[in-house]
């Protein structure tokens, strides 16, 4: 999946809006990284530093432009900053953190919180007491019969939800 061009366009002027203000805070110019939007799985974006490459995830993109905006794409520019300035240094370690904080003004967390629904898809199981969601891998188990898992509370084996609405299938 690749995002639509104008969100693509919306991505590459907040990476060169980032990176100039880098620029600024830092005294030192950098070249304009590559951007592209093959990112997989559960991970939002990645920084490639000697490539000097940004890699975005399309279908978290899509779904979290706003976060994008505001967190992602400065963390992730962050690391090329950190990498220019002081070379191969731990990923979110003292300089990653500095520059998070003194450059855009953000708490360096490191861990996202995006919707990701559609790249890591849960099933709805229940037992005799309520709704249980299961990973993708843990729901293949169960319908390969490879695996069968029991509610903790009411010790009831867990049934895929006849009920359920929520359940799709991976993009
Ligand atoms: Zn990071
Ligand atoms: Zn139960």
């Amino acid at each position: 999946m690749k995002p639509d061009e104008a969100l693509c366009q919306r991505v590459l002027n907040r990476v060169t809006e980032c990176m100039a203000l880098a620029a600024r805070h830092t005294g030192r110019d950098f070249d304009p990284p590559t951007v592209r939007f093959n990112q997989r799985g559960r991970i939002a974006g990645s920084a490639w530093l000697e490539r000097w490459e940004l890699r975005f995830n399309p279908v978290l993109l899509a779904d979290n432009e706003a976060d994008f905006m505001a967190d992602i794409i400065p963390h992730e520019v962050t690391h090329l900053v950190a990498f220019a300035c002081f070379g191969k240094v731990k990923p979110h370690g003292r300089e990653w953190q500095h520059i998070m904080r003194s450059v855009f003004g953000l708490e360096p967390r490191t861990r996202h919180r995006l919707n990701t629904a559609r790249v890591a898809p849960t099933f709805a199981y229940d037992c005799g007491c309520r709704r249980h969601q299961l990973s993708l891998r843990r729901h293949n188990k169960v319908q390969r019969g490879k695996q069968r898992y029991q509610c903790l509370h009411c010790n009831t084996l867990l049934s895929l939800s006849v009920t359920d609405t929520t359940r799709r299938k991976v993009p």
